[in-house]
């Protein structure tokens, strides 16, 4: 972590026990503490095994502030994000490195909106930190610790609120689910019920180190999960990231689908309900999702990568969904953050309502293929990279929101981004055929390394 930054693009994330420390929590839970004034916040954590040792450290620096804790114990991430909102908290903290590795822990900072602070309450919590500023209680004004064992519960009942219960229920589906050993497990599985579904789990013991496999849903963790939803002739597999914000649909013949292509499905539903909305996603997204929206008279608003600038942009813009390719689906009517649950609840009402299977929902939508590569880029050359960048593709249609996308008259487009975390660039190209991605890789690769021999 650098010398005056405590936060990343997802709250604050690190190695337990070397980049992250007790001592370490307790300090940040006291510039917390000392951000909110004496509040009252709600505090829960994900499966993770260092998840009761942080959390109990997070206690102890917030109350030392004299804000009262509400600890609502092992929850998802939108779960604990609900109950900040329904229980008119005037914030919480919640313990979790999301799709991090087992041996990772992290802490996400909820406004009373129940999104995650903005990153300039971020650099205010930053600047109390590491410039000394945090202020304790007296001895009488200490916080208190209160439990709230309900949130889970809650969380089941508010998401079956949006979505028609009578009809999901009376199509009796086979859902196998996959949570990561995790969070998940608290209350999808229960949900699913509640749906009058057949659940069939599998990685459903609560388990923090993680041994049935990684926390992030990609294709090549979710080889178990699509031999279960197969063999057992499920109708639908769903997999969860380890604070089950994200959810990755498997279909009926144990295909795993990116999670842009489940988000159009669920934006072309609502646009057919709710025309001349806007729908927000980031620049990574397919173009399919613009597709879609040009159907079904939605309007895309294009944000920078990173959920909780697609949350923010939701609230500005007063849209009522977003979505990103990654599995992450925010559900306005709801809640304006990433939900794993509220997106299972949405594509099986989707597949009630229209009686069609997954597999057709998405035969149906444009085709699209997609090619993936990166480039080795010294921080210090990032900006004149992407500069010099600009000077050659500036009379292309091209956004510069995040690094450049570009799009060509023929749907194919890329974008270029440098790593905030690495030393590379990162490429990502689409196209109506593979060969058509690959080449755009190809091309722009080498765009990028002549232009850093120049430099
Ligand atoms: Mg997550």
């Amino acid at each position: 972590m650098e010398s005056n930054k405590l936060f990343g693009t997802n709250g604050i994330r690190g190695l337990v026990n070397k980049e992250l420390t007790v001592e370490m929590v307790v300090k940040v839970a006291e510039a917390i503490g000392t951000f909110f004034q004496r509040k009252n916040l709600l505090l829960g954590y994900d499966a993770r095994t260092s998840g009761p040792m942080f959390a109990k450290a997070m206690t102890a620096g917030l109350t030392a502030t004299g804000c009262n804790v509400y600890f609502a114990g092992m929850a998802p991430t939108p779960a604990l994000q609900y109950a900040v909102k329904n229980h008119c908290m005037d914030g919480g903290v919640i313990i979790t490195a999301s799709h991090n590795p087992p041996e990772y822990n992290g802490i996400k900072v909820i406004w009373r909106d129940g999104i995650e602070i903005s990153h300039e309450q971020e650099r205010e919590i930053e600047e109390i930190y590491f410039k000394g500023k945090l202020v304790l209680a007296e001895w009488n004004k200490l916080g208190a610790k209160r439990e709230l064992w309900t949130v889970n519960d809650e969380y089941i009942q508010a998401i079956k609120k949006h979505v028609d219960t009578a009809a999901i229920s009376e199509r009796k589906f086979h859902v196998v689910l996959d949570p990561a050993n995790s969070v998940g497990s608290l209350t999808a599985p229960s949900l699913l019920r509640e749906l009058n579904c057949k659940v069939t789990t599998i990685n459903a013991n609560i388990d923090g180190t993680f041994p049935g496999r990684m926390p992030e849903p990609r294709p090549e963790n979710l080889k178990e999960l699509a031999i279960v939803v197969k063999a057992t002739g499920a109708d639908l597999g769903v997999a969860f990231d380890g604070d089950a914000d994200r959810a990755i649909f498997v279909d009926e013949n144990g295909e795993v689908h990116w999670g842009d292509k489940t988000f159009a499905i669920i934006e072309k539903e609502f646009l057919i309900e709710n025309p001349n909305e806007k729908i927000v996603t980031p620049v990574s997204s397919s173009t399919l999702v613009k597709d879609i929206a040009d159907a079904y008279k939605g309007e895309i608003v294009w944000t920078k990568v990173g959920s909780v600038t697609v949350s923010q942009t939701m609230k500005e813009v007063k849209a009522k969904l977003g979505g990103e390719e990654n599995g992450g689906v925010f559900y306005g009517p709801h809640q304006a953050v990433r939900d794993g649950a509220m997106t299972t609840a949405l594509i099986l009402e989707i597949m009630a309502k229209t009686g069609k299977k997954l597999s057709q929902l998405i035969a149906e939508q444009p085709q699209y293929f997609i090619e993936k590569g990166k480039i080795e880029c010294p921080e210090d050359k990032k900006g004149k990279v992407l500069q010099k960048l600009l000077e050659q593709v500036q009379d292309l249609n091209i956004s510069t929101i995040d690094g450049v996308k570009i799009w060509f008259e023929d749907k194919s487009s890329i974008l270029i981004r440098p790593s905030g975390t690495e030393p590379i660039y990162r490429l990502y190209a689409e196209a109506k055929s593979q060969e058509k991605a690959q080449k755009l890789i190809e091309e722009y690769s080498l765009k990028i390394e002549r232009i850093l021999k120049t430099l």
